[in-house]
């Protein structure tokens, strides 16, 4: 049984529809909602938020909901999905429900005392387990080891309560050990934010790595994965200025990346894109290898060069695989290099008098090192990349994205 809507905002009669979908729930409405909604539109389906920012860059694109509106939000929706991954694993798992196979009408009715008006949902995806092991760490590279996909060298380090943060500590002597467990642990000093739920620290071997990487990748209901080329990213203060792609000379390290991604995909029972990110270092031997870092359940910043870089976008892939229509291709077009716009906006007439850039706005206020839009370039060869990198850099108010 599935209910689809009648909701005067959704589209009706689309003639090429294949699945009784009609309205895609979206968890989150930042620019990556917006980015999976403006895909979502060009199919002929409509997207709605839950966000508590009203004034979101996804409230152009579909009404949006406040948690204080959830019930009115799932009622409307077919279909959902993420773009935030601090989602409450919970929300998740109640939405996964409402659309499990396996419950009768007489299950939803009565047990779950869900009302018909929220049966039956055609999916929740990705899968809430996949956004359990994103939330935490260990679990994290737990599952990496358990798969066999190389990871940093970690140590679950466990502590008398918990701390609520996501920090990161370098340490460089023993003294800065007391220091890292002072701000982190909080039990043994005191200091620091306990919280009720125990959360272990791991202490991670530090990589002297030579670059970062990330792979992308999509899986379709049907379990067909498709992968992008690896690209190479760039950070400012700790946020992605720059993605190259492909990432060059990584050939060699493709299949392994490859490998890796569908292994958490098939394992996880994944459905949508799925971003890996990995540091490329050498093994025993002195040969260029890979380490997984840490995966993320959604589109990607390191993705965004693939609306004009790829035959298919990852937000097109992403709908598709949700609403369970054929994956498209991934292969890239042409190579890309997309800059982040940190803080403060470029003047566009500056930007667009490059030739071959595509500017993205988010609709957001400029706040210090926020995400607050994207370009992306297409070179023709080496020379000319350099030369349309620096004069996009030298447009950008911060001049994020000359590094690396
Ligand atoms: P993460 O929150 O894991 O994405 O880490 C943010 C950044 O910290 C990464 O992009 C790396 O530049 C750096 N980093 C994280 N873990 C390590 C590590 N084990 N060794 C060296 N650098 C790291």
């Amino acid at each position: 049984m599935t209910t689809t809507n009648t909701d005067s905002n959704t589209v009706n009669n689309n003639p090429i529809q294949t699945t009784p979908i009609q309205t895609i729930g979206i968890l989150g409405g930042g620019q990556l909602g917006m980015m999976l909604a403006e895909s979502a539109m060009q199919l002929g389906y409509r997207c709605i938020f839950l966000e508590d920012a009203p004034n979101c860059p996804a409230s152009l694109y579909g009404k949006v909901y406040s948690s204080q509106q959830l019930e009115d939000f799932v009622k409307k929706a077919d279909v959902f999905t993420l773009e935030f991954e601090n989602t409450p694993v919970e929300t998740v798992q109640w939405l996964q429900q409402l659309s499990t196979d396996s419950d009768t009408d007489e299950d939803i009715n009565t047990n779950k005392n869900i009302d018909n008006e929220f049966s039956k949902k055609q999916g929740m995806y990705p899968p809430p387990i996949a956004l359990e092991i994103a939330q935490d760490r260990l679990a994290e590279k737990s599952l990496f080891n358990q798969l066999d996909i190389a990871t940093v060298p970690f140590l679950s380090v466990s502590s008398r309560g918990g701390y609520d943060g996501k920090g990161q500590f370098v340490i460089r002597s023993n003294e800065d050990i007391a220091k890292a467990w002072a701000e982190l642990g909080g039990a043994v000093t005191g200091q620091g934010n306990l919280t009720s739920t125990p959360a272990p620290l791991i202490a991670e071997g530090f990589i002297n790595f030579s670059r970062e990487v990330s792979i992308i990748a999509v899986r379709g209901q049907g379990g067909e994965v498709r992968a992008y080329d690896l690209v190479e990213n760039h950070h400012y203060n700790g946020i992605l200025a720059k993605t190259q792609a492909p990432a060059i000379g990584t050939s060699h390290l493709k299949q392994m990346a490859q490998t890796a991604i569908s292994k958490l995909m098939n394992h996880l029972n994944y459905v949508g894109v799925l971003a890996l990110e990995l540091f490329v270092c050498k093994d025993e031997h002195g040969n260029d290898t890979l380490l997984a870092n840490e995966i993320a359940p959604r589109v990607h910043n390191s993705g965004h060069w693939s609306i004009e870089g790829a035959v298919t976008s990852q937000f097109e892939n992403h709908i598709r695989a949700v609403v369970g229509l054929p994956l498209g291709d991934t292969a890239i077009v042409h190579p890309s290099i997309m800059v982040n716009v940190l803080g403060e906006y470029p003047k566009l007439v500056d930007v667009l008098a490059i030739d071959g850039c595509h500017y993205h706005t988010y609709h957001k206020e400029e706040r210090d090192n926020r995400k607050i839009a994207h370009i992306t370039l297409m070179p023709t060869d080496t020379a000319q990349l350099k030369e349309r990198l620096a004069e996009l850099v030298s447009v950008l108010p911060n001049k994020v994205g000359e590094s690396g």
